[in-house]
């Protein structure tokens, strides 16, 4: 089963990533903590990635791309994964399509989290305190004025995605405003629907 969890910073989709990847037995693969990854690491593509990601700007392309499809190459990926955080441009997601139809392979679902601008700060703010109070170190673009930035980067360069999608007819939407659990039963429903409609042998 392979996924995409397409929605603003603070929209839930880590959590809820996470939360099926567990339960289907799929990697998480999320863009920003293979990026952190890249960055602390030294690497030189980390260079060019961190000055981008602290403004709330997208990194380019090509960086990204290369370090997704590196890891969706990994041996842990033949059952499907959870992609969290890339696509985030057409590009991005054309040349997803074209990695996955080189190897035979397709898309089953893009579970798009929505929720409001005001509540994205809130949740940020929250996230934020909590990584004082629990002494974890705090990322360097949840601040107010970033978060501003990587909100706008999202509707400007991310949002046309789910047109893109919905043209595809694999797009579900969910109210990322509900709770937690009622947020994953909406997902395991639309996860369920996929493997009763999945034509035997297909590989989606
Ligand atoms: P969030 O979704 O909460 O903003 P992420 O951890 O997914 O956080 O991403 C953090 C930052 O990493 C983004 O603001 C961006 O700078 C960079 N980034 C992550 N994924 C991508 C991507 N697919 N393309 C370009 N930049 C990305």
């Amino acid at each position: 089963m392979r996924l995409v969890m397409l929605g603003p910073p603070g929209a839930g989709k880590s959590t809820q990533a996470q939360r099926a990847a567990a339960k289907y037995g799929i990697p998480h693969l999320s863009a920003g903590v293979l990026l952190r990854t890249a960055v602390a690491s030294d690497a030189p593509v980390g260079a060019l990635a961190k000055d981008a990601m602290a403004r709330g700007d997208l990194v380019p392309d090509d960086i990204v791309q290369a370090i997704v499809f590196e890891r969706l190459d990994g041996p842990d990926t033949h059952n499907g994964f959870i992609l969290d955080g890339f696509p985030r441009t057409i590009a991005q997601a054309k040349a997803l399509d074209r990695f996955l139809r080189d190897r035979g392979l397709g898309l089953g679902a893009v579970i798009e989290l929505k929720a409001k601008d005001h509540a994205l700060v809130e949740r940020i703010a929250a996230r934020n305190a909590n990584a004082v109070a629990c002494r974890e170190p705090r990322r360097i673009d949840d601040n107010a004025e970033v978060l501003r930035s990587r909100i706008h980067t999202y509707q400007r360069q991310t949002s046309p995605l789910l047109d893109y999608y919905r043209r595809q007819g694999i797009l579900h939407s969910v109210d990322g405003m509900l709770p937690i659990a009622e947020v994953e039963q909406e997902i395991d429903r639309i996860v369920a629907r996929l493997q009763i409609e999945r034509v035997p042998d297909s590989d989606v």
